[in-house]
């Protein structure tokens, strides 16, 4: 196959994956928590719009893109992580960590030791993120189920206080919640990476957006 064919092949097979072209905004999001809290599910309800009551677990690192409008216009495209929660898949997820934009956090509201693990979660992620300031988002899944009785009204809202955090319930069952976490997380990353300048055609250079491997400056094409 010649050159200008394989590129046109790879163009349509990247078309038909939903995957971003180069001149897109996409941010990349990664979910951490406790195997079994509902991250997949998460995933699966914001992508497809589908519940499964038995997911397969996740083995080591799953991503998949949708994409988004800021103000109704602005489309950016979020590259959702969905990583195990397995011990035996932590290096793998971790190598995930320096590229990512934006982090949600996910726990079990019926699972109090799932709450109890986001401290390590927490402190995991920013031992191998360099980056500062990353949007953060707590998630509490499953709240359509009942609370695990571990959990005094209080606790949440005094971590979420405790460390500044926002802060979502929801329900990949019942999908509650899930499309305003996405919304809310796509706003702060397009609020955050964007600069200032959001002229027709203008050429910005935003480093904190667009990591490439190299972690250099690279120049983003907006067109509004
Ligand atoms: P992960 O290991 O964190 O990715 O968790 P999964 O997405 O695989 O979910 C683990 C189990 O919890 C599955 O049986 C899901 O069907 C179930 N689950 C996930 N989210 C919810 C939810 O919001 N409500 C209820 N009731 N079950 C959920």
């Amino acid at each position: 196959m010649d050159k200008a064919k394989k590129k046109e092949k790879n163009k349509k097979e990247k078309e038909n994956n939903n995957e971003p072209k180069e001149d897109e905004i996409t941010f990349k999001i990664i979910t951490l928590g406790d195997s079994g809290v509902g991250k997949t599910s998460i995933i699966e309800r914001y992508i497809k719009g589908t519940f499964q009551s038995n997911n397969a677990s996740t083995l080591g690192v799953n991503f998949s893109f949708k994409n988004l409008y800021i103000n109704g216009t602005q489309k950016i495209i979020l590259k959702l992580l969905d990583t195990s929660g397995q011990e035996k898949y932590k290096s793998l997820s971790k190598s995930y960590f320096k590229n990512a934009d934006g982090v949600l956090f996910v726990f079990g509201l019926n699972d109090k030791d799932s709450f109890d693990n986001i401290k390590d979660w927490m402190i995991y992620f920013s031992e191998h993120c360099s980056i500062e300031n990353i949007p953060k988002i707590l998630v509490g899944n499953k709240c359509d189920l009942e609370r695990d009785k571990g959990f005094d009204p209080d606790l949440i809202k005094e971590f979420v206080g405790e460390i500044n955090i926002k802060y979502f319930e929801t329900s990949a069952k019942d999908d509650k919640n899930i499309n305003e976490l996405f919304e809310e997380m796509g706003k702060t990353l397009y609020k955050k990476g964007l600069p200032l300048e959001k002229q027709k055609g203008k050429i910005i250079i935003s480093k904190e957006v667009h990591k490439k491997k190299t972690n250099k400056c690279v120049k983003c094409f907006i067109d509004f």
